[in-house]
């Protein structure tokens, strides 16, 4: 035999593909815990090369994600599976959202269901090359999904996860977190300062903080600087943002093209009613 052997595939890299592994070496949590530790060590690596921020993102959203599945599996074993009858692949957030809430009986909160979906439009966003976030913004998730994480992890999973943070990672984390809050604080001084009603404040879909100034046609995140037209629906007047409307063709009697902006709402109602029912 010479002496150059096979190293068996890492377990985790393959987790990380979602390709199912016989006999796990790893528990979920075990993998949860250290695709979050690299995470956070990509995250400070971000500091000097923002390239790493996709990177550091990936891995929390699968650190979060093999969290969930970890609280299916100590309900039972076969619902992480996404087709029971057929336990080859593991389910993905939104599935594993709806188990939790429906079979595992896990009261998550409407924060909670949020933070899950924004972690799974930012895996999308990069998957296809869509993300360009700047700085301030994937920091701003980055530390949210991380305050989600790690209190899933201690109120349903009874771990602490932070507490297994090498010391020089948890305060470099700590000094992310503060940054976030500093410049949270310096955009409600200036909303006090320019006496924005708070009415007129909506969440960022960018650095999802609540300091998006629609007043006066702001329509400016003060935190991120993301700028957004917010624009009227045509239907029932409500406030939207451009990019959320729904473009319906009624056409018309000459066969013109005549598109309406409409807001989610009126866009399902549409969907849902007969929309001739008005005219008769
Ligand atoms: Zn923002
Ligand atoms: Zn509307």
């Amino acid at each position: 035999m010479s002496g150059r052997r096979f190293a068996p595939p890492r377990l985790g890299a393959l987790a990380f593909l979602g390709v199912y592994v016989p006999n796990f070496k790893m528990t979920l949590l075990e993998n949860s815990t250290s695709f979050f530790l690299e995470s956070v060590s990509k995250a400070i690596q971000a500091e000097s090369d923002s390239d790493k921020w996709k990177f550091a993102v990936l891995l929390l959203v699968q650190a979060i994600e093999t969290s969930l599945k970890e609280r299916l599996r100590r309900t039972n074993e076969i619902l992480v599976y996404s087709n029971i009858d057929k336990p080859r692949n593991t389910v993905d957030l939104g599935l594993a959202i709806e188990r939790l809430d429906k079979i595992s009986k896990v009261n998550l909160k409407q924060s909670d269901v949020k933070s899950i979906k924004t972690a799974s439009d930012l895996r999308n966003q990069i998957v296809h090359f869509e993300f360009d976030l700047s700085v301030e913004q994937v920091k701003s998730n980055f530390v949210s999904l991380v305050g989600f994480y790690t209190s899933f992890c201690r109120d349903h999973l009874d771990s602490d996860i932070v507490s297994l943070l090498p010391s020089k990672l948890h305060s470099e984390l700590l000094s992310m977190d503060s940054y976030i809050e500093e410049l949270e604080n310096r955009a409600s001084e200036r909303m006090m300062a320019e006496g924005i009603p708070i009415a007129e404040v909506w969440e960022c879909p960018a650095c999802k903080k609540y300091t998006f100034v629609i007043y006066d046609g702001t329509d400016t995140c003060y935190l991120c600087g993301h700028a957004e037209r917010i624009v009227e629906c045509q239907k029932c007047q409500a406030l939207e943002f451009e990019e959320d409307l729904k473009h319906v063709d009624f056409g018309d009697m000459k066969r013109w093209e005549n598109y309406k902006a409409m807001c989610k709402e009126c866009f399902s109602k549409l969907e849902n009613e007969n929309p001739y029912d008005e005219y008769y």
